[in-house]
Order: C-alpha cells, then sequence, then structure tokens
C-alpha cells in the first residue's frame, strides 16, 4: 500500500480550533490527532 512506502500523506481535514487541527491520511482516510497545540502526535516518524 502507498501509505507504507512513503508513509501517510496527511491533509488538514479541519479546523477545530484555530490552534487545534485534525489531520487524516489523503491515502486511506487514516486520521491523526493532534495535541493540545497542534501537532501531529507522530508523523514523518520514517524517513
Ligand atoms: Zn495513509
Amino acid at each position: 500500500m502507498y501509505c507504507k512506502i512513503s508513509g501517510h500523506d496527511y491533509k488538514v481535514s479541519r479546523d477545530v480550533r484555530s490552534y487545534v487541527k485534525e489531520y487524516s491520511c489523503n491515502n486511506c482516510k487514516k486520521e491523526l490527532p493532534t495535541n493540545s497545540k497542534g501537532d501531529l502526535y507522530r508523523i514523518n516518524t520514517k524517513i
């Protein structure tokens, strides 16, 4: 699967708050929560 090769292609799915965003993968629709700072918990962990 594409995500396993180059990682998930996260895009901002919506703005929950100005400082908290939600991300979802363009390919598999996996959602990625963010912390209170709006940072991704895990992204690009494997390069
Ligand atoms: Zn994905």
